[in-house]
Order: structure tokens, then sequence, then C-alpha cells
């Protein structure tokens, strides 16, 4: 198993741990990824091994290619639970990313009115109004918050704007008064140079769930590591420790789930 740069803009459908049947939807291009964030454990290998060589794809592309998809599934008898923006990089970063949803929406509610459209986004962009507006609008907006502390940040999911700031970032998610789901990556170990990244102790949990209970989002999703990742040397957060950061989170009135 290697990390993985998927097609654009479509990919699968593919069975997801946490959304069931999902058709990927990838605003970036094909030949490479794109991100504000360059994590340690991103699936799609790190920022420098895969500079891109092509523009993304239009709203128009992008609207096309997704209405021929779902077409020839309906003609399959597939129906996705969800539609799904992730893939190689941050999907809000896309020049026309509000445009985009606007079309999802028409072609969800027409060709596959049961499926929810799911937005994964590392949250980086969410203070643009009109980020803020697209994401409001659809049915999961899935925004990612590992932990709160700063060094830690620095070193697993390596902003690439030198003023990311996670205290703007838990207020701009606070901003969506509840219709956002958290997700976080939890794991263990050291990096290949020896760097202690384990966030599953009580001095990364306890902070960050004082962030989640005043962000109070919809739901939490926790996770560990799943696939293969850039930096080889990292392990899995396990069942146990997942289960009790979970219980923590329900205790606060907040429904989560952790996926293994
Ligand atoms: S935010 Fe997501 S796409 Fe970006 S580097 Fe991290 S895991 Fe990869």
């Amino acid at each position: 198993m290697s990390t993985i740069i998927y097609p654009s803009p479509i990919f699968g459908p593919v069975h997801s741990r946490r959304l069931g049947i999902s058709l990927g939807i990838n605003l970036m291009p094909a030949d490479g990824k794109i991100c504000t964030f360059d994590c340690i454990y991103c699936e799609c290998g790190f920022n420098k091994d895969h500079r891109t060589k092509t523009p993304h794809p239009t709203r128009e592309h992008v609207a096309k290619a997704l209405e021929a998809k779902l077409k020839e599934l309906k003609t399959q008898d597939i129906h996705p639970d969800v539609l799904t923006f992730a893939g190689n990089g941050e999907p809000t970063s896309h020049p026309d990313f509000a445009g985009v949803i606007d079309d999802t929406i028409r072609l969800r509610n027409e060709y596959c009115p049961q499926a929810k459209i799911s937005v994964l986004s590392n949250s980086t962009f969410i203070h643009r109004p009109k980020i803020h507006e697209a994401l409001s609008k659809v049915d999961n907006n899935i925004l990612k918050l590992d932990t709160i502390n700063a060094d830690y940040i620095n070193k697993v999911d390596r902003p690439t704007q030198p003023s990311y700031d996670v205290n703007r970032i838990i207020a701009d998610i606070k901003s969506f008064n509840g219709q956002a789901i958290i997700q976080t990556m939890f794991m263990k170990g050291e990096t290949e140079d020896g760097t202690n990244i384990d966030n599953t102790g009580e001095e990364f949990v306890k902070p960050w769930l004082d962030a989640v209970k005043e962000i109070a989002p919809r739901e939490v999703m926790i996770y560990t590591i799943d696939r293969e990742t850039p930096d080889h040397s990292l392990q899995k957060a396990t069942h146990e420790e997942l289960d009790a950061i979970r219980d923590r989170v329900v205790a606060l009135g907040i429904p989560c789930t952790a996926s293994y």
C-alpha cells in the first residue's frame, strides 16, 4: 500500500468508514496535491512530492463530470449515501468553490435526493464569507481540528500559511452556530526523525475537549491512521484510547463517533 493521488474531478464510489457509499468530488488537479496543510499523516503524501502542473478543474467541468457519473450510477441502480468533497488537498481552496457547491446541490436534488453532501475541510478558509456561506449550505460541514496545541499543529498539520492561528480557527468554527462537525486525528509514536507526536495524552485531550465544548458542534468524528502515511513511523491510537475520548465527548452532550 502507498499514498494515493485521486482522479479528478470525480472518483469512486468508495465505501467510507464514516460516511457509507461515498461518491468523491476532488476539486484539485489529477496530477498532484494542493493543500494549505502538509499533514505528516496525509494519505496523498507530502506536498513537496506531489506538485501539480495542471490547473484546477473548472466549475463547468466538475458539474458535467458529476452529472455524467450520477446518471451512470442511476442506470446501475447504485444510490450514493453521500457526495463527498475530498481528494488531493483542500477543497475550499478551489477558486469557484461556492459555485461548485450550488451546482452539486442542484444535481443532488435532481439525481439522488437521498444523498447528503459532505465537505472535508482543514478549516483554513472558513473565515472567508463566501466559503462560510457555501459550507453553511451542505449537510455535513466536516472541519479538521486535530489539537489546539500550536506546537503540535506545526509538527503534525504543518500549515503552509505563517498566519495560521488555531484560536481564530476555533472562533471561526464556533461561528457556524453548531452547523459543523469536528474531525480529529489521534495518533501515537514518533516521526521518522524522532519527534513525539502522541496526542492521546491528557495534556492534549483536555484542552481539545474544552475547545469542543466551547464550539458546541453538531457532532464530533475522531479517527486514527488507516492508510499508508508519508511518514512511515506513525502509530495508530488504540481502540481503547479512542473509545475513552469518544465517551468524554458524549458526556458533554455532543454525539461522537470513533473510527479505528
Ligand atoms: S488537510 Fe487533508 S489533504 Fe491537506 S495535508 Fe492534511 S490530510 Fe492531506
